[in-house]
């Protein structure tokens, strides 16, 4: 029945996968977080998954690998084979801007770009003059949209995040950190 079975396609995996929760923010799912990296279709019934983790020894990464796995075979994948790719390692740049806001709405205030704050340096001898980038991390409250925020601990409720406090608002809130 070779003729009948469903050609398996990686957009259609893909989209299985976008419906697979990050097992702490069950908000943003595996692809919104941007751990898959890869999908390739062997046959009808097995494909590879690329999968970075979010950091090395991520206690959730076995629970995230046994989650595609279970989803894709309930789609009928019989046999999936999980590739842990550890470089280039995974940067929150890879987290989908959906993400980013499913994030924001869950009450954790996403990751930031680092803004390179270079006002305030001249570079006094002319071209080819060294500047000194000062990195600047404001943390914006994801309740009032303050950046009156200040660190509380480097580690909220999982080590992946850190918690916060809004100055403004006074409301203590998880930031999901920079890697
Ligand atoms: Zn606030």
């Amino acid at each position: 029945m070779n003729t009948a079975a469903a050609a398996l396609d990686a957009a259609q995996v893909w989209a299985w996968l976008g419906e697979v929760p990050d097992p702490e923010i069950p908000v943003i799912s595996v692809v919104d977080l941007g751990i898959v990296r890869a999908v390739d279709v062997l046959s009808s019934d097995e494909c590879v998954v690329t999968i970075t983790p979010t950091y090395s020894g991520c206690p959730a990464m076995q629970v995230i690998a046994d989650a595609v796995t279970d989803a894709l075979r309930s789609h009928g994948v019989a046999k999936v084979t999980l590739v842990n790719q550890l470089a280039p390692a995974w940067t929150t740049d890879w987290m989908s801007e959906i993400g980013k806001a499913k994030l924001k709405g869950y009450g954790i205030a996403p990751p930031q770009q680092q803004v390179i704050d270079i006002s305030g340096l001249r570079g006094g001898a002319g071209a080819g003059v060294k500047r000194h980038a000062i990195p600047k991390l404001d943390v914006i409250c994801p309740n009032c949209g303050s950046s009156h925020t200040q660190l509380t601990s480097q580690f909220g409720s999982t080590p992946c995040k850190a918690l916060y406090k809004c100055l403004d608002c006074r409301e203590p809130f998880d930031y999901f950190k920079c890697h």
